[in-house]
């Protein structure tokens, strides 16, 4: 199990769709490295999700785990390590939100997205059985922007209002709190 390095915006990689995982693949040995590496690879570069391509594995993971209650993005709501494999989402009902977002591959940067705020998650967990969950507000968010990833899009692309798109420093000190 290892690090890996997390490739960034500009590497072409990032912007190809990623293939489905095999779902008789799910539970191998090359699955649970893969797994392992993401896990290892989220704590190292301090992430709250990472998805396989950003790592140039070309498959519809990812993985999020959001452990701490104070980060850069304010207080948040507990989400336990999980991982998502194939994950598909269905807005279930209307309103948007808007949050600021940064990325391990888009890195020292942040920007303000609006999505849609309530979603369900359909995927196959890391065993492969198929699951269903809800998110609301910022957790929806971090859903969206992780599977954006296993389309070749980053949140640079949904950032309707350019000014809003900031260095973390000046961030932190012109726009957090707003
Ligand atoms: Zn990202």
């Amino acid at each position: 199990m290892a690090v890996r390095e997390v490739i960034r915006m500009g590497d072409p990689h990032l912007r190809q769709p990623a293939e489905p995982y095999p779902v008789d693949r799910i539970g191998s040995a090359e699955f649970d490295t893969l797994i392992e590496d993401m896990r290892e690879t989220l704590h190292a570069y301090g992430g709250i999700g990472l998805a396989a391509p950003q790592i140039d594995v070309p498959f519809r993971i990812a993985v999020i785990e959001i452990e701490q209650t104070e980060t850069r993005y304010g207080t948040l709501e507990q989400s336990p390590f999980d991982v998502y494999v194939n994950p598909v989402i269905t807005p279930i009902a209307a309103g948007e939100a808007g949050y600021w977002e940064g990325c391990l591959s888009v890195p020292g940067m942040m920007g303000y997205v609006e999505r849609p705020q309530h979603i369900r998650v359909d995927y196959l967990d890391r065993h492969g059985n198929a699951k269903s969950t809800e998110a609301h507000g910022f957790l929806a968010t971090v859903f969206q922007h992780e599977f954006d990833h296993l389309d070749g899009v980053l949140y640079v692309d949904r950032i309707k209002d350019r000014s809003l798109f900031a260095f973390e420093d000046e961030y932190l000190q012109f726009h957090a709190g707003e």
